[in-house]
């Protein structure tokens, strides 16, 4: 695109970023400056012990731990949890984990307007979007609202190093998904496209490091610097064919989602190259590939992700199941959404075929 043509709204999203080794140190006077005295710390079962260093550093600042976030955000498990901070009269609430956990603080914020503060210790993105997903009679709904933005987001790359490395690979492609949609958004902007380019180098970089050598440090946060690059990217413009097929599939089949988003991510790449050359070639320069598709397949396939959906549980049957359901509602995309071709992209998925282009 010529400058000429270039032509974009940018409305930029209020938010506080403290990023660094040792972060986490800082916790109470964030509690402080959000002006909250009664913080509750939410956190998985799994995570309850660097819940326990948080309210331990809060001191006198914490009510307590809730330790009953789950995935997708289960409406029953979300009631539970605002009733908890009710009783005890939290005014903040401390997420540290994923997006199940920083999911959980957004629902409690979504009904009570109280501020989150995240700490987030994946590289999942939740932190830096007004996004929000409750799950009910097994259906996922998703909006947007200001008021479950989160407030303060403290980045500790100490926090992610105990992140399983799998998980780290998975999580990594999940926050390149979010940039390499914001390249080709409807209501994308230079901004956000130097955002994506740059998190999805860093994160390309960090999850080879961190591939190479779990416990390397600088390699864990330049994950971390890309996970909120592409985090605000996702916060800030609209998603397409990806975000909506993996919506499905994580919704009607209930598979894994950072696992999803990194074997489809190639697919959905393809699908789009003729239409959004630009956006593919920012792809390919930040990976160091010759095609945005063909090599974020070779770089999952590198790092010892998954790249096949039926090797997590998605079935040759499902395909034309989960093809009606992405039909249904339309939607945009650079590349106009044609059911063949649809079918095609998710049949090659199943399989675990390398993009051709
Ligand atoms: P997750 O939060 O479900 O975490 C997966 C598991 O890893 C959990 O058991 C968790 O406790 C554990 N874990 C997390 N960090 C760890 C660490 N440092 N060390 C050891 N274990 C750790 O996974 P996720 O991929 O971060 O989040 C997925 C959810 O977030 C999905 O429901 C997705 O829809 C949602 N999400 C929402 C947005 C948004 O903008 N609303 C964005 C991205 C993802």
């Amino acid at each position: 695109m010529s400058n000429a043509d270039r032509t974009f709204v940018y409305t930029a999203q209020p938010s506080r970023v403290v990023f660094g080794r040792g972060s986490l140190g800082r916790l109470a006077d964030e509690v402080k400056a959000v002006g909250a005295q009664k913080a509750l710390v939410l956190c998985t079962p799994e995570q309850r012990k660097q819940a326990q260093v948080a309210a331990d550093l809060l001191g006198p600042l914490s009510v307590g731990i809730y330790d009953g976030a789950q995935m997708h955000v289960p409406i029953e498990s979300a009631r539970k949890a605002r009733e908890y901070s009710r009783s005890l009269g939290a005014d903040c609430m401390v997420a540290i984990g994923g997006g199940s956990t920083i999911g959980l603080g957004k629902a409690i914020a979504l009904e009570s307007t109280v501020p989150i503060i995240a700490v987030p210790t994946t590289y999942a993105g939740s932190e830096m979007t007004p996004i929000y997903g409750i799950t009910e009679d097994n259906v996922k709904k998703t909006g947007r609202d200001l008021r479950v933005l989160p407030k303060t987001v403290l980045y500790d790359p100490d926090l992610s190093a105990t992140l399983p490395v799998r998980m780290s690979m998975v999580s990594g492609m999940n926050a390149i998904a979010h940039a390499a949609e914001g390249l080709y958004a409807k209501d994308g902007n230079p901004v956000m496209s130097l955002m994506a380019e740059e998190g999805i180098r860093a994160l390309a970089t960090g999850m080879r490091g961190v591939f190479a050598q779990a416990g390397d440090m600088q390699a864990r946060s330049d994950c971390l610097y890309g996970a909120w690059l592409c985090g605000s990217v996702l916060g800030h413009v609209g998603m397409a064919l990806h975000h909506k097929l993996c919506h499905t599939l994580g919704g009607t089949f209930n598979l894994p989602h950072a696992e999803t988003h990194t074997i489809v991510l190639p697919h959905a790449l393809a699908y789009n190259t003729q239409a959004a050359p630009e956006a593919m070639q920012r792809v390919a320069r930040a990976i160091g590939a010759s095609s945005a598709a063909a090599g974020l397949f070779d770089l999952a396939k590198d790092l010892g992700a998954p790249t096949a959906l039926r090797d997590i549980g998605f079935k040759e049957s499902d395909i034309e199941v989960a093809l009606k359901v992405a039909m249904s509602n339309p939607y945009w995309n650079p590349e106009p959404i044609v059911e063949d071709a649809v079918r095609e992209l998710l049949r090659n998925a199943w399989e675990g075929r390398r993009p051709s282009v």
